[in-house]
């Protein structure tokens, strides 16, 4: 390995970040929503500053390694790989039943 790769114990991702939460948005009538996830720290905005939300099904890919508010929550690569087993593979639609 080189120096310039990173060994995959050290690799950090938001999910596994305290500040990184998981909130429900509703949809139309409020009746079914979608999951998105939000950073607790402030550190997702959109370019006029306010608070950016990104897609649940993508939380795996979020990069921590510049973040200077991580806050790990334990074993990182252990934890991935099992949050990506149960992930959806796009952005779904969920309702109070199917929840
Ligand atoms: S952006 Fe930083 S503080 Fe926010 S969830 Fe990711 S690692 Fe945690």
């Amino acid at each position: 390995m080189s120096s310039l790769e990173q060994n995959d114990d050290d690799k950090r991702y938001c999910a596994n970040c305290i500040h990184c939460k998981t909130v429900r948005v509703p949809l139309g009538d409020g009746r079914n929503y979608q999951l998105r996830i939000r950073c607790e720290a402030g550190q997702w905005k959109k370019k006029l500053g306010e608070e950016k939300l990104h897609k649940y099904f993508t939380v795996s890919r979020r990069d921590a390694s510049e973040c200077p508010c991580y806050e790990t929550m334990g074993d990182s690569e252990e934890f991935i790989r099992e949050l990506k087993k149960t992930l959806p593979i796009k952005d779904e639609v969920y309702s109070p039943t199917n929840s």
